[in-house]
């Protein structure tokens, strides 16, 4: 997390205690807008030395706000911050990790009806007793109910953007530290999964005291939770464990392999080496002795293989694995390293929004975002009308948008602008625009946004209407599933996947980390089952584009590659498919 983002939990965490605690809208909303303006920051405030007076310049950052910031650079903590913690109970803040349960609520909860913290709560729930407040009801508490199932799933994991995000900036911090040699990260990072449990750094150095001292000093350090000679522990502020691990540089690959898993692929690979007389660890590939009592690092014992993961790959064997498909879902029968997708073979983003609904962009800036990414092709993408919460246009307002489209492509030389929209699937499977008004576009793009709680069957059905729709190019975010948040529609994939075959339908890759939509499983059965696949970063604003990285890492779980993505085509394959589904 950046200290921008760290600043700005800070600042919205106050902003939720102050008005479950009941101060006044003036100073809660004050709070809240510093924490919106210093999430919205391009750059970073820790940055070129910040003063009161250079802070205070910034439009919306006032002399106390200013006053926290620095004291939080300086020592890691807001002491106003701390104070306040203290006036409620701790486990009321988990219970703001919950949707629907806004701060308003939580005092109500907690004034009215003592709840303190998830297990009061849920008894409250189970007694029906909360049912009786004002302003509640059995509706908004089955709501409720299902978003705190839904919550403890989750079970506290991070998302794969928040993860990597903390990881870069910790490792950029402890780059520079004199004595390092190697310093990567591992575990479920590294794989690409869509949630992280804790984050994993391995490092070698020729002298781990400066290292130990670097890591326990970074900003965003809550807590030490163990600071052994080659393992330390700590808490970050973004509420995830960070280990990191200090090896030996000759046992370097080994250490990261054994910290990069899966646990079920070691398990399999323990098992390869025994198999081939061989030992395998952390610290290295050993010769089989017939000594098992004592570990045969510890007896000197000269290794097979461990400086790197490939040395060891191939002293089993095995090709170079990778690190996202260590699942022991068939990787150890590869006989070469399979050419997965990666980032630089995309060269069209195809669903993508502008100021016409709820992105940040004009179509201009969008298309010159694309160009500056390498890409040939951008389609602008808005939502239809019946997405009215995100500005959806209307029959008129697309056809007004289509032209101002058209009229940038001729203007804009160097990528080609499409016309589309990103046209909601209704719950009975039809389009939200008429087929006249499709037909004028180069590019459909077909999400569900409503009716996600729908019965696997119905959903399964409605979808199907949609991919069967013969003017759909993209079949958009197929399930609607948000990552912590909700869990979307849970249709039959293998049904989709046959008919987006037959019909010659793109199955979207949703690369925004809180959607990864497909996900993983459903990216290998469309691949088996023949079908095409987009990756989109779906961007309303610039940065989003760099969600690329995470639908990459996505699709390489998948086992994607790179032919059977319609974003890595040449222009000319790209333009070629969709004027066939055209016609
Ligand atoms: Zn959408
Ligand atoms: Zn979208």
């Amino acid at each position: 997390m950046s200290t921008n983002a760290e600043l700005a939990a800070i600042f919205a965490e106050m902003a939720s205690v102050l008005q479950i605690t009941g101060q006044s809208p003036f100073r809660v909303n004050a709070h809240a807008r510093v924490a919106r303006i210093l999430g919205a920051l391009t750059s970073d405030v820790a940055e070129h030395a910040p003063t009161p007076e250079s802070l205070t310049a910034i439009a919306g950052i006032g002399k106390g706000s200013a006053a926290k910031i620095l004291e939080y650079l300086e020592t890691g903590r807001v002491a106003e911050h701390q104070e306040l913690l203290k006036k409620i109970p701790g486990g009321l803040l988990d219970l703001l990790g919950i949707q629907g349960l806004g701060p308003k609520t939580i005092r109500l909860l907690w004034q009215q009806a003592g709840v303190t913290d998830l297990a009061t709560l849920q008894a409250g729930i189970d007694s029906g007793e909360l049912e009786h407040l004002p302003r509640l009801g059995p509706k908004a508490i089955a709501n409720i109910s299902r978003a705190i199932e839904f919550a403890r799933k989750a079970g506290g994991r991070t998302r794969l953007g928040a993860a990597m995000t903390i990881a870069q900036g910790i490792l950029a911090h402890l780059r520079g530290v004199k004595g390092t040699s190697r310093l990567e990260y591992a575990g479920s990072l590294r794989r690409g999964a869509e949630t992280i449990g804790d984050i994993d750094i391995l490092a070698a150095t020729a002298d781990p005291d400066p290292l130990r001292h670097a890591f326990e000093r970074m900003p965003g350090v809550q807590q030490i939770l163990a600071a052994g000679p080659t393992r330390l522990s700590l808490r970050h502020a973004a509420g995830i464990q960070i280990d990191l691990r200090i090896v030996a540089e000759r046992s370097f690959g080994a250490a990261w392999m054994y910290f990069t898993g899966s646990k079920q692929h070691n398990v399999q690979m323990r098992e390869r080496a025994i198999k081939r007389k061989m030992r395998l660890n952390e610290y290295g590939l050993f010769p089989d002795d017939g000594r098992c009592e004592e570990p045969p690092q510890e007896r000197g014992v000269e290794p097979v293989a461990g400086d790197t993961e490939a040395e060891v790959f191939a002293a089993l064997g095995l090709p170079m694995i990778p690190p996202e498909i260590r699942e022991d879902l068939g990787e150890l029968e590869l006989a070469k390293t399979p050419r997965l997708i990666v980032q630089r073979d995309i060269k069209s983003e195809l669903h993508a929004h502008t100021v016409a609904s709820d992105g940040r962009l004009s179509i201009d800036q969008l298309a010159r975002e694309a160009m500056s990414r390498g890409f040939h092709t951008v389609a602008v993408t808005d939502h239809s009308a019946a997405s009215a919460q995100a500005n959806g246009l209307s029959a008129d307002r697309l056809r007004r948008h289509i032209a101002e489209v058209r009229r940038a492509d001729r203007l804009i030389d160097g990528i080609s602008i499409l016309a589309g929209a990103e046209v909601d699937i209704l719950a009975d499977g039809r389009l939200d625009y008429t087929d006249d008004l499709l037909r004028e576009l180069d590019i459909v793009v077909a999400s569900p946004h409503i009716a996600l709680r729908q019965e696997p069957a119905v959903a399964t059905k409605r979808l199907l209407r949609a991919i069967r729709h013969p003017l759909v190019n993209i079949l958009g975010h197929p399930t609607g599933r948000m990552i912590n948040r909700r869990e979307g529609l849970s249709p039959d994939i293998a049904a989709l996947v046959q008919a987006a075959r037959e019909c010659d339908v793109a199955l979207e890759i949703n690369a925004n980390d809180i959607r990864l939509d497909l996900r993983d499983i459903h990216i290998k059965s469309a691949l088996a089952g023949g079908a095409l696949l987009a990756i989109n970063t779906d961007a309303h604003t610039a940065e989003h584009f760099d969600y690329l990285r995470y639908g990459i890492l996505t699709a390489r779980r998948g086992w994607l590659t790179p032919d059977r993505c319609i974003n890595t085509w040449s222009s000319e394959k790209l333009h070629r498919w969709l004027r066939k589904a055209a016609s």
